[in-house]
């Protein structure tokens, strides 16, 4: 790594990591020291990995999805159409292996083929990147720094222990990898060989990504046979408890006016918190413990709620009873590449039709809403989905 005198003028890719940070000046000897030292690290294990700095990721450190977006854009791309059939076509390929997951662990089939279209859409979308490099960049720049140095070294240890070659460990710009996106140290405490081969592998062997998966919710406290929880109705200008921390006995919802979506009496396996995701004027639910062993696989209330809801239409159900308080709902994977393939047909450039909304397509979206008389919003939503198609 070049050394330079000018921090923001120098066009490295250490450089660029650090201006993204506002790190510049103080910090630029610490990352070339920190990253020399990981290197160091890996090849006193016999691992050699290119670990250089990667800029995007620290991009995407300050741009996540669930704390960013509107919840009915996070639902309906996380459990749209699409999913949902593929996941039932997981569930009735895998059944045997599911039963016995569900034997040994307790975990239901929905939930665990739930999250794993949520968090690989079935392994279509594990991320292409090398998890070593990944995490010496964040574990040398950024704001958790301490976090990512403990899980790159949890991967040198899984590359130690021969459960993955180096250039075959690569997941997602945080670190996570596999069919259902364990972090490296998560994989260390929690995944299992499931298919019995002697390697805990959940890059390539769907018995190890279920059993691993159902080890981490029945470890997270997931009571076998009780529900996530269900939506609710509440009463007009419901303004008392909610949260999913606050939980009451049923009694007490009940006593507040609050009944199940489909107008039957609450019940349940115990106390239950209220969440309100888009306000009470939105859809409500009743949420149970296993819904915090969701949360725990990944802390958003967001991704909890994403994972329930597939889980339900896994089981049959169907959509939400009440309607997001928005008049631009959120789109489909299918829409999205729709918006983005009608952009490119009216002449805007949106990069690679991909259904990712990134800032490519957010500027060109822009742009149609100025032409188009719209708020300029950036969003890929119904109204301009509906714009696009007139
Ligand atoms: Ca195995």
């Amino acid at each position: 790594m070049p050394r330079s005198p000018g921090c923001c003028m120098m066009r490295s890719a250490l450089t660029i990591v650090l201006c993204a940070v506002a790190l510049c000046a103080q910090a630029q000897e610490k990352p070339v020291a920190c990253l020399a030292g990981l290197r160091t690290e890996a090849a006193s294990r016999g691992i050699s990995a290119d670990l250089t700095p990667d800029p995007t990721v620290l991009e995407a450190l300050d741009n996540q999805p669930e704390f960013k977006t509107p919840i009915w854009d996070y639902l309906a791309f996380l459990v749209d159409e699409a999913r949902i059939a593929d996941g039932l076509a997981k569930l009735a390929e895998h059944s045997a292996l599911l039963a016995r997951a569900e034997e040994r662990y307790g975990v239901d089939r929905h939930t665990l083929v739930a999250i794993w279209g949520v968090e690989s859409a079935y392994g279509k979308a594990m991320g292409t990147r090398s998890l070593l490099r990944s995490l010496a960049t964040l574990a040398c720049a950024g704001r958790r720094q301490a976090y990512f140095r403990g899980e790159f070294m949890a991967s040198l240890k899984i590359l130690q222990a021969g459960d993955a070659q180096p250039e075959a460990l690569v997941g997602s710009w945080a670190g996570a990898f596999g069919h259902t996106q364990f972090m490296p140290s998560t994989f260390l405490r929690l995944a299992v060989d499931f298919d019995g081969d002697g390697k805990r592998d959940i890059l390539n062997s769907i018995p190890d990504v279920i059993g691993s998966t159902a080890n981490f919710l029945k470890r997270a406290g997931w009571a076998s046979a009780e529900a996530w929880g269900y939506e609710v109705r509440l009463p007009p200008s419901y303004a008392g408890v909610s949260g999913r921390r606050n939980r009451q006995p049923l009694a007490a919802w009940a006593a507040a006016g609050i009944r199940r979506a489909d107008g039957t009496p609450l019940n349940g396996p115990g106390d239950a918190g209220l969440l309100m995701p888009a306000g009470n004027t939105g859809p409500a639910f009743l949420v149970f413990r296993n819904f915090n062993a969701l949360y725990s696989y990944n802390a958003a209330e967001s991704y909890g709620l994403a994972i329930a809801h597939l889980s339900d239409r896994l089981r049959g159900g169907s959509g939400f009873a009440t309607a997001w308080p928005t008049a631009d709902r959120g789109l489909s994977r299918v829409e999205r590449r729709e918006v983005q393939q009608r952009l490119v047909d009216r002449g805007y450039d949106i990069g690679a039709v991909d259904g990712g909304i990134g800032p490519i397509t957010r500027a060109a979206i822009r742009k149609f809403e100025a032409t188009a008389g719209l708020p300029e919003t950036g969003r890929a939503g119904g109204r301009v989905l509906d714009a696009l198609r007139r």
